[in-house]
């Protein structure tokens, strides 16, 4: 899978990763190489140019780290990238909802519909422990309603006794009444291909579709075909709805073109791979994973991740020295209020901090909890540079305009300014005192 973006990109990198420094030019070379690189993988062309937009936009105004080079930092920017686009966070079959859960396979023909049904039906039973009940709506092709019921012996899963002449809506029916009076969790829906869309094939569709109520409708669609899948994927989904995509045959796929823009261009995630005949040749696709597999890089993606936290160690460092000297203004205070939202809120913070207890208390009586960070933050966005440097200005006409702006009330901005001020004398009356401060010891 993927093995031509692999080589390509990490001839590109290592050119890249080495260098003490980057010109804009060479950032914009790399570009043109890895804007070539998925192209000939048979990404979308709307999709690389997307990708490569975003990734020169980050280059450009990336944060410089100390204890990384600039070529790593790229990396790591196109790796984030191509999560992005392959679906960041992943999704698989969501059987929430009342049992039974109908899942509807659809495709063309030999796209792996059948197989997949059994493959998803195996690991239902297996490895989730549900009660799976398999039916094969294909009427159209006579062997295919018994390929399905030999799949379910093999996986060891119900499959509804064959009555020939039934429609593939009267069969929908059936099976989805079965589910509920033998108490199935899942009941999964093969239905027939054609060997391309059309008007038939959508109507019957569209038709088993409003007898079933699936949950989940699966497009199985083989990655081998490329943009074509990604087309099909669109057409589907307009005239049928889908909820999700099956590729398969990845394991034949070196380019990967349709996996990897199919999520971009559809909108709709990719939610299991097959990667061979055998039942249990079928992963979840997880971008994260994809996206290490496809750079081969994580050493250098992790090196980076953790150079981002020492930046952000850093700022805690020149904030504890700002403390002890005394100085705290509303840059400060906002400045902490992100550190606090990007450590897990309050209670992760200050539970893990001795001697927080009296702070947590003080912060507790202005009000404060995690749901209004954004508010105060917001106030403090909407003063002028003057004000936050010398917050003690704050009179009624000038805390009747940031309330306006921040669409919170002068109470708010009260309770803001107290606790400031609150934090600002302990601030000083720690001043000297041994450890570099509350706030070291917190963010340090
Ligand atoms: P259907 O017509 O859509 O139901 O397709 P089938 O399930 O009958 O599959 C057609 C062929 O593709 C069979 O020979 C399967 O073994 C094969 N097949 C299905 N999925 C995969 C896969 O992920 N990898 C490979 N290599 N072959 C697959």
């Amino acid at each position: 899978m993927f093995e031509s973006l692999q080589d390509r990109l990490g001839s590109i990198f290592s050119g890249l990763t080495g260098r003490g420094a980057l010109s804009d030019k060479d950032v914009a070379a790399a570009l043109r190489e890895i804007r070539r690189a998925l192209i000939e993988a048979d990404v979308a062309l709307e999709v690389v140019r997307d990708f490569t937009d975003r990734v020169r936009e980050k280059a450009v105004g990336v944060d410089v780290v100390k204890s990384v080079k600039p070529g790593q930092m790229v990396v790591k920017i196109v790796h984030d990238e191509l999560v992005e686009m392959l679906g960041s966070e992943g999704e698989t079959i969501d059987l929430n909802a009342p049992s039974p859960v109908v899942i509807m396979m659809v495709g063309l023909q030999g796209s792996g519909k059948t197989t997949t049904s059994a493959k998803i039906a195996k690991r239902l039973t297996g490895r989730d422990k549900k009660k799976v009940l398999m039916a094969s709506l294909d009427t159209r092709r006579p062997a295919a309603q018994e390929q399905l019921r030999q799949l379910g012996e093999q996986v060891d899963v119900v499959t509804l006794p064959i009555i020939e002449g039934q429609s593939p809506s009267d069969i929908a029916k059936r099976a989805v009444q079965a589910g509920k009076l033998g108490g199935y969790d899942v009941v999964i829906l093969d239905t027939a291909g054609r060997t391309h869309i059309d008007e038939p094939l959508m109507i019957e569709m569209a038709d088993i579709r409003k007898h079933a109520d699936p949950h989940e409708i699966l497009l199985v669609a083989d990655s081998l075909t490329g943009q074509d899948a990604v087309n099909l994927a669109k057409s589907f989904d307009e005239r049928v709805g889908i909820t999700g995509l099956v590729l398969t045959r990845m394991d034949g796929d070196g380019r990967g073109g349709a996996a990897l823009s199919m999520r971009a261009v559809t909108g709709k995630p990719i939610k299991l791979i097959g990667t061979g005949e055998r039942m249990d040749e079928m992963e979840e696709f997880h971008p994260k994973r994809i996206a290490d597999r496809i750079l081969g890089m994580g050493d250098i993606v992790s090196l980076v991740e953790k150079a981002a936290e020492n930046i952000d160690q850093e700022k805690a460092a020149q904030m504890a020295k700002k403390m002890q000297e005394g100085k705290f203004d509303m840059n400060d205070l906002a400045d902490q209020l992100h550190q606090m939202k990007k450590m897990g809120g309050m209670g992760g913070i200050m539970g893990m901090m001795p001697g927080m207890g009296k702070m947590k208390d003080q912060m507790a009586a202005a009000g404060m909890d995690d749901s209004i960070f954004n508010r105060q933050l917001a106030i403090i966005g909407s003063m002028t540079k003057h004000e936050r440097a010398r917050p003690d200005i704050l009179k009624h006409s000038r805390k009747k305009r940031i309330a306006a702006g921040s669409g919170t009330n002068a109470a708010e901005i009260n309770k803001l300014l107290k606790m400031h001020r609150q934090m600002a004398d302990m601030m000083k009356s720690m001043k000297g005192k041994k450890g570099g401060g509350m706030m070291g010891k917190m963010m340090g």
